[in-house]
């Protein structure tokens, strides 16, 4: 394939916040053109996120599937670690079928990373899973992108935290961090 007509792949990593709402900054954009976008999130999926309100205002364009098990080994865990690999698998499997239908501009792959880094999916199946991409874009978010994933991208950004209201004590806020 063209070099030009290729998707690209794009990773947001690092410890400060913007990486998910990077992504659905591109959801924005890309949709004014009628492009088709999915968002597939790897480790959130049981909390309630605005976005996942307004993909249903949306659609058709933009999609959102919720995968993910919740916070894995922190606070409120109380799934069985299988229980998440097998989330991050079936999360997997969803993002191959979007990749490979060729139907979508942008695929996001929302916090995956913590999904590697955490060993709930393997580094060399994402590799696998972008390098099948064709023309159709994707986005990696999450901290401790892997090495592999940085090499096989073409644009990476790192989220470097300078200051966090979470520090002063400030919760998450509705609308802003969910
Ligand atoms: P967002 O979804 O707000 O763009 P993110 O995708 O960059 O955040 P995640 O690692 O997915 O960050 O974490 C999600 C939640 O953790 C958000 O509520 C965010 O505000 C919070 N968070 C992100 N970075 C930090 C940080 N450095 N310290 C404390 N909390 C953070
Ligand atoms: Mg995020």
């Amino acid at each position: 394939m063209n070099l030009m007509d290729e998707g690209i792949v794009i990773v947001y990593t690092g410890n400060g916040k913007g990486k998910t709402t990077a992504a659905l900054g591109l959801v924005l954009r890309s949709i004014g053109y009628g492009f088709r976008v999915v968002m597939i999130q790897f480790i959130k999926g049981e909390w309630h996120y605005g976005e996942l309100i307004s993909s249903e205002k949306l659609k058709p364009e933009f999609e959102m599937i919720a995968a993910g098990k919740g916070f894995v080994g922190i606070i409120d865990d109380d799934h069985d670690f299988n229980e998440h690999v097998r989330a991050a698998k079936q999360a997997l499997k969803i993002a191959k079928k979007k990749i490979e239908s060729g139907l979508y501009d942008i695929v996001i792959l929302d916090e995956i990373n913590y999904a590697i880094k955490l060993k709930l999916i393997l580094v060399e199946e994402v590799i696998d899973l972008i390098k099948n991409r064709k023309k159709t874009s994707v986005v990696l978010t999450g901290n401790y992108a892997h090495s592999q994933i940085i090499e096989n991208a073409d644009l990476v950004t790192e989220m470097k935290s300078i200051k966090h209201p979470y520090k002063k004590g400030i919760k998450a806020k509705k609308g802003i961090d969910f």
